[in-house]
């Protein structure tokens, strides 16, 4: 296929925008890239989509998210507001995932997949629970992801919160889909496994030691760190050691692991996190929500720590995700020049294009150049000031919206064209989501603890 007629903006380093480009696209990769004109004539066969001048651009790519969390949204939660975020979990989210049945888990991800298709995220990090039913829960995600087009990597959340046998039955579930996925060959390589852990404060020693034992080299760990001071308190309680501390002890640290938020943490778990190479993810709308602070992501990143992009199951319009990092850190710190645009770039571009694409090597992923997965999106943008490869982070920041984004690829299928779902049937899919969440809802009501 040939693309022409696009605003190409390459994400490369540093930043190019390209007017009136063409690319060609071949098995899944960008083959080649050059002015609209000499590309018709190289490739008079191909067969082409003319991009009427809308930017081209990488896939936006979410770091950490919980497909399984779309069914609450409306939902009430009974009695009075949840005080802080131990309760939320209590009195949310631990009693809605005990409410998910099979075909919940798979919906609740079909529903979130329509929404990145839609608003450009290509590829999504998620962290799975559903304690009611483990075994085979991440193929329903899989079939999801599958069926959707989009690139995923997934697993299922380790917790001791529900007693022995369901924490034994996460890690088995790791385990099997890990092994699933070895192949490479699950949605034509388009999903990839890793290794779910809760957080510290739901998981024992006892339980740490066991997944640490039987994660296969080379694989990593995807886990909550320090989201409240709560985890902190308990890892103190239970161990004397800080949460980082506690994790690299175990082993849990390293270059294939994620941990996301990291809010509380201290300079010398910053360190830790940095001689690790362990990766870091920042979701701000998901902190504001909870109240739960605001993570030191400037100084990570000056302290060498990697930060990478998530949204927390919040909706998957990562550009929603920038603007929210971009203000939170102004006010937070009562200092407008925090987190300028550059930095966000760096984050929610390059350093989540470098943790996403560790999963899907053999091609580049998060930029535009020949080789590259040719994992694109149009955006129907009418700039109204110059744009350039230096302001675009601005641009996306006060002038983008996530409705902008008409066309979505993955591995040069295409997934939606002119606004247009190709894979999923957004409809049909709402209609079942609307069906099965009352049922969600009223087992909920039976799970949530009293006041
Ligand atoms: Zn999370």
């Amino acid at each position: 296929m040939l693309i022409t007629n696009a605003r190409v903006v390459t994400w490369e380093k540093p930043n190019r925008i390209l007017d009136d480009h063409a690319l060609s696209i071949e098995s899944g990769l960008i083959a080649d890239i050059g002015p609209s004109r000499e590309m018709i004539e190289r490739y008079p066969d191909s067969e082409k989509l003319d991009a009427g001048g809308q930017l081209l651009m990488p896939g936006n790519i979410c770091a950490h998210t919980h497909f399984y969390s779309a069914f609450a949204r409306g939902m009430a939660i009974p009695g009075r507001p949840p005080r802080d975020f131990p309760e939320i979990l209590r009195k949310l989210w631990w009693p809605l995932d005990k409410s998910l049945q099979p075909e919940d888990v798979h919906y609740s991800a079909l529903v979130s997949l329509v929404d990145a298709v839609r608003h450009g995220t290509t590829t999504l990090i998620d962290h799975h629970a559903s304690p009611n039913a483990i075994p085979g829960s991440l193929d329903q995600i899989a079939n999801a992801v599958d069926a959707s087009g989009l690139r995923a990597v997934l697993c299922y959340e380790v917790t001791d919160r529900d007693g022995r046998e369901k924490s034994q039955a996460g890690i088995a579930e790791n385990l099997r889909f890990l092994e699933r996925c070895e192949s490479g060959e699950v949605a034509e390589g388009r999903v990839r496994a890793t290794f779910g852990l809760h957080a510290s404060l739901t998981l024992s020693d006892e339980t740490l030691a066991a997944c640490r034992a039987a994660v296969p080299d080379g694989t990593g760990f995807h886990i909550h760190v320090a989201e409240h001071e709560a985890d902190e308190y308990d890892s103190l309680q239970k161990s004397g050691l800080r949460v980082v501390d506690r994790l690299q002890q175990h082993g849990i640290l390293g270059p294939r692991t994620i941990v996301a938020h990291a809010i509380h943490v201290d300079a010398r778990e910053i360190e830790w996190l940095k001689d690790s190479q362990t990766w870091v993810t920042h979701q701000p709308r998901s902190n504001m929500n909870n109240g739960v602070g605001v993570a030191e992501v400037e100084s990570m990143l000056r302290a060498g720590v990697r930060v990478a992009l998530g949204n927390d199951g919040f909706s998957n319009a990562m550009w929603e995700e920038w603007k929210t990092a971009y203000l939170v850190h102004k006010v937070w710190h009562r200092d407008p020049r925090r987190m300028p645009g550059d930095i966000l770039a760096e984050i929610a571009v390059e350093e989540t294009a470098g943790l996403a694409g560790s999963f899907f090597p053999g091609a580049a992923l998060g930029s535009i150049r020949v080789g590259a997965h040719a994992d694109l999106i149009l955006v129907d943008y009418q700039a109204t000031t110059p744009i350039t490869a230096d302001n675009l982070p601005w641009h996306i920041i006060f002038g983008f919206h996530d409705s902008m984004v008409t066309g979505t690829m993955v591995a040069g299928r295409l997934l939606m064209k002119d606004r247009q779902l190709l894979t999923l049937d957004e409809e049909k899919i709402a209609a079942r989501a609307r069906e099965l969440s009352p049922g969600v809802w009223e087992r909920y009501q039976s799970y949530v603890p009293a006041d």
